[in-house]
């Protein structure tokens, strides 16, 4: 293993104030810089401060704790065939807050501001400043709040369009079969997927669809940052964004990170991120499509998104998504710095392979990466006990 990597550690504010030493052996064997800590303790951020090193506290974004201010709900439809009772989506238990609100960016990062002034904290880095994953079939449809469906008309686009796309593309896939999906001539635009569904049914509504929901994360994200500056004019602004490979389906397009000091993909949650929406993604086509089989499905989706061979292999996937964000940060200019767990398992069958954080730190550091932010500490200190712990 690279004895120096630059390292990044996510840490829960009690684990860091009940052994702040761990931080100590960390940096023995690491270049470590920062610190994102999970929850407000201020003794937590003076400790890592203490050591020289940056303090982010991990902020909230559009949706997780429920600190958020609640300014409007985001809505969502019903999606025609799916029942999410019958296909649980791990991220669907948490209500969100809309992106286009008009009060709600200012008051985030008011409130960002404001937070990290009190703790004593370097930075932010914000979380959960997108859709829930594509595993939640309505938040690819939605929001369809008022707010919404205004600023989807200065677009020149109509969410009530919506509907006539979920006909369009039911009567396609009733006449194809799964086998023959990927001889579908398609202009590579934004993303496999979406680029497919435009192609399948002669229609530019998927991708003035998603174009409008990532300009509404990107423009949200700015106007977080602008008020998170006014009040902390001094601190970092940097935050996450979804797995590349399905990041446009979320609102979290490349493009839509430039407001963050890094470009910072979480690549360590391929089970739920990526293969749960694939197969909740197959679950819902199979049943618009009223033929063909889960499996013939879903295999089929992994061809278009080119992940094939890593459906049952997320090892393979994240090394892929590794790439993947490399090629994303060197077009967009920015630091690139994966989220990387370790300890990532298959969930879903397949090959028990495990992702190794060594080789993980290995390859991004062949990749260019400025460094690799760590998700669980035991990972970086050989002992299994920790994360028990931890
Ligand atoms: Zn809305």
């Amino acid at each position: 293993m690279r004895q120096r990597s630059r390292i990044i550690l996510y840490a829960p504010s009690a684990a860091i104030t009940a052994r702040p030493d761990l931080l100590d052996r960390v940096a023995e064997r690491y270049d470590l810089r920062s610190v994102i800590i999970r929850s407000p303790d201020r003794t937590a951020f003076e400790l890592v401060r203490e050591r020289d090193l940056d303090a982010l506290w991990l902020a909230p974004g559009l949706w997780g704790d429920g600190q958020q201010p609640a300014t409007n709900r985001a809505v969502f439809p019903s999606v025609p065939g799916w029942d999410a009772s019958l296909h649980p989506a791990y991220e669907r238990q948490f209500p969100m807050q809309c992106p286009n609100s008009p009060g709600f960016a200012g008051e985030l990062g008011a409130y960002y501001a404001q937070t990290a002034n009190a703790l004593g904290a370097t930075g932010v880095f914000a979380t959960h400043q997108r859709y829930h994953h594509p595993a939640n079939l309505e938040h690819l449809w939605g929001c369809i709040c008022p707010n919404c469906w205004v600023t989807a008309a200065q677009t020149g686009l109509d969410v009530g369009e919506v509907s006539n796309f979920w006909r369009a593309l039911a009567h396609k896939l009733a006449k194809l079969p799964a086998e023959q999906w990927a001889q579908v001539p398609v202009m590579a635009s934004t993303n496999p997927l979406i680029d497919w569904w435009a192609a399948l049914t002669d229609m530019d509504f998927p991708l003035r669809w998603f174009a409008w929901k990532n300009t509404s994360i990107e423009s949200h994200m700015l106007r977080v940052r602008a008020a998170f500056e006014a009040g902390a004019p001094k601190l970092a602004f940097a935050a996450n964004c979804f797995e590349p490979l399905l990041a446009p389906l979320v609102g979290n397009a490349p493009t839509t990170q430039r407001s963050s000091i890094w470009y910072a993909p979480l690549l360590g949650y391929w089970s739920h991120h990526v293969h749960g929406s694939l197969e909740n993604l197959a679950a819902w086509h199979l049943i618009l499509s009223s033929q063909g089989t889960r499996d013939s499905i879903l295999q089929a989706l992994a061809t278009l998104l080119g992940v094939g061979a890593a459906l049952n292999d997320a090892a393979h996937g994240i090394r892929q998504e590794l790439y993947l964000g490399a090629a994303q940060a060197a077009q967009l200019g920015m630091e690139y710095y994966p989220v990387l767990n370790g300890t990532i398992a298959n969930q879903y069958g397949g090959t028990a392979s495990q992702f190794s954080l060594a080789e993980g730190l290995d390859l991004a550091e062949k990749l260019g990466a400025a460094g690799v932010i760590v998700q669980g500490i035991s990972q970086l200190l050989d002992d299994a006990l920790l994360d028990f712990w931890y």
